[in-house]
């Protein structure tokens, strides 16, 4: 399954007009980047790769349960901390995550 990322072009030309606007005395108000994963957890063979990638520990295996393939799945335990770096979904060995940027106020 191919890695997707999707980034919303519209919206972060939109943030980018509206930052071009708010520039007052040096200040640029940014966007902010929030991300969403969405794992394909009875593909995951639960090789501990996208944990470990993760630099800011959104995700972890399923200590307690296990897939139809009897492999502890990866899932994502603090969603509010996905920056949509991709990181995840690059080093995964089955192509079992995608990854959603939004862009934000
Ligand atoms: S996209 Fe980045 S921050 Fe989000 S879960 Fe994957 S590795 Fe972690
Ligand atoms: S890298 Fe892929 S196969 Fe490995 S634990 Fe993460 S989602 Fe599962």
């Amino acid at each position: 399954m191919a890695t997707i990322c999707h980034d919303t072009k519209n919206q972060l030309t939109t943030h980018a007009a509206k930052g071009r606007n708010n520039q007052t005395k040096g200040f640029i108000k940014m966007a902010k980047i929030e991300g969403a994963v969405i794992i394909d957890q009875e593909r995951c063979k639960g090789c501990d790769l996208c944990v470990a990638a993760c630099p800011t520990n959104v995700l972890e295996l399923k200590n307690k349960e296990v897939n139809d393939r009897g492999y502890h799945f990866a899932y994502a335990v603090r969603p509010a901390d996905c920056i949509g770096c991709s990181s995840c979904a690059i080093v995964c060995p089955d192509g079992c995550i995608e990854v959603y940027r939004i862009t934000s106020k």
